[in-house]
């Protein structure tokens, strides 16, 4: 008997391990600072907690209906009516999700044939293009406008063809903390108008958004929010990263192809915290007061960093901040963005994401992302260290 593991041929030969798990791995190896993966190290709303656990004890334990709890449901359509003044149908129109991530993989196979097109704009989020490739779509890479992040609708417009099938946009961004103006948004609509091109729009930080800026969400533009699939995560708002609960809302056509994708995917998304969250939601108060404690986490991370070599960059929403570090006064500002933050780690004692990660070609324009989700007394222990450098 010939007994051995036949060899697999790889759906994705140049797919490594995520920067983020890299970074964290590493922080934790070497009792860093953990400033790189973007999650809040303090807990969250401790009334959250109670409600998830009256859910369990209620008994709310088994399967949920596949779209999510009524309930939740009715929650996220409200809240997006109440802030962004549009009317997504519960039963139709809005699905929950296991995360963002898990939302715009679903989006990708759903709506992506092989070959189609999809336009990103990097630096993007590090899981966009994957799932692309994964789903047998070609990407195409349009850069955001350098040292600015701002989008280039020139170049966006040039990258269209008649086989773009999607364009995925993230504002507040990661990891620049750019956030797209109301022109913007008004001059994608205007490009997209006479396209077929569907719009997905990830707004995980929308609650992240700091004086005088505001979000515009793709909900808001009737051009836009009839082609768009619109992610939001709970995990962002509510400081609960690992919970892994999203949602999206997209046209009732658009959902139905959503949901035959979901359905063979996760299927459903669990029950107890579906039903935590709905019953969370009906105060608005956490998620509105989220700018303004972040904006304090933001300014005091910022006049420390100000007190140090580090070049600040803008941080206009999300909970990161980005630094130039092309103009330190150590050697090792020569290394690449991704040995700097391994540097910074090891021999400095925080931990950062370098940009290159989310480019596909690995650009390089020294520029690394610090995340200020953490308590002050982290925030102040990495800027001794980094006063220090
Ligand atoms: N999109 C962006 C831009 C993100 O930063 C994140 C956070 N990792 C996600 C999507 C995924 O969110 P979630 O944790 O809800 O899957
Ligand atoms: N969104 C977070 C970040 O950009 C976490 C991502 C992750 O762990 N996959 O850091």
């Amino acid at each position: 008997m010939n007994v051995h593991t036949p060899n697999l041929v790889s759906k994705a030969p140049h797919m490594g391990t995520t920067i983020f798990t890299v970074m964290s791995g590493l922080a934790t190896e070497k009792n860093a600072v953990n400033l790189g993966q973007g999650f809040p190290d303090f807990p969250c709303d401790p009334h959250l907690l109670d409600l998830v656990n009256d859910a369990m004890r209620e008994g709310l334990n088994q399967y949920p209906p596949m779209t999510g709890v009524a309930p939740l449901r009715e929650a996220v359509s409200r809240k997006i009516n109440t802030l962004y003044g549009r009317h997504y149908d519960p039963t139709s129109e809005i699905t929950v999700t296991a995360g963002a991530t898990q939302a715009i993989l679903t989006i990708i196979l759903a709506i992506v044939h092989p070959g189609d097109e999809v336009i990103v704009l990097e630096p993007c989020y590090d899981s966009y293009v994957p799932n692309i490739e994964l789903a047998g779509g070609v990407v195409v890479r349009v850069p955001l406008t350098p040292g600015t992040f701002r989008p280039d609708f020139d170049k966006i417009r040039a990258a269209i063809s008649p086989q773009t099938r999607a364009i995925l946009i993230n504002s507040p961004h990661n990891p620049s903390g750019m956030i797209w103006s109301r022109q913007d948004m008004l001059t994608l609509q205007e490009i997209l108008s006479p396209t077929d091109i569907v719009l997905i729009s990830d707004e995980v930080y929308e609650h992240m958004v700091y004086a005088p800026n505001q979000h515009w969400s793709a909900a808001q533009f009737d051009g836009l929010a009839a082609r768009a699939f619109v992610v939001s995560s709970f995990g962002k708002s509510f400081h609960v990263t690992g919970w892994k609960i999203g949602s999206v809302a997209a046209p009732a056509p658009y959902s139905a192809e959503f949901r035959k994708v979901h359905q063979f995917n996760v299927f459903t998304v669990n029950t107890p915290m579906q039903h935590a969250l709905a019953r969370y939601l009906a105060n608005p108060a956490p998620y509105l007061e989220l700018p303004a404690f972040y904006q304090r986490k933001r300014d005091l991370f910022r006049q420390g960093l100000a007190q140090t070599q580090l070049k600040l960059l803008p941080s206009e929403g999300t909970y990161f901040q980005c630094v130039d570090i092309s103009e330190l006064k150590v050697p090792e500002k020569n290394l690449s963005e991704a040995d700097f933050c391994k540097w910074l780690t090891t021999d400095i004692g925080v931990a950062a994401i370098p940009l290159s990660a989310f480019y596909g070609n690995g650009f390089d324009e020294k520029v690394i992302r610090f995340c200020f989700a953490k308590q002050d007394a982290t925030l102040i222990a990495a800027l001794e260290k980094l006063k220090g450098l």
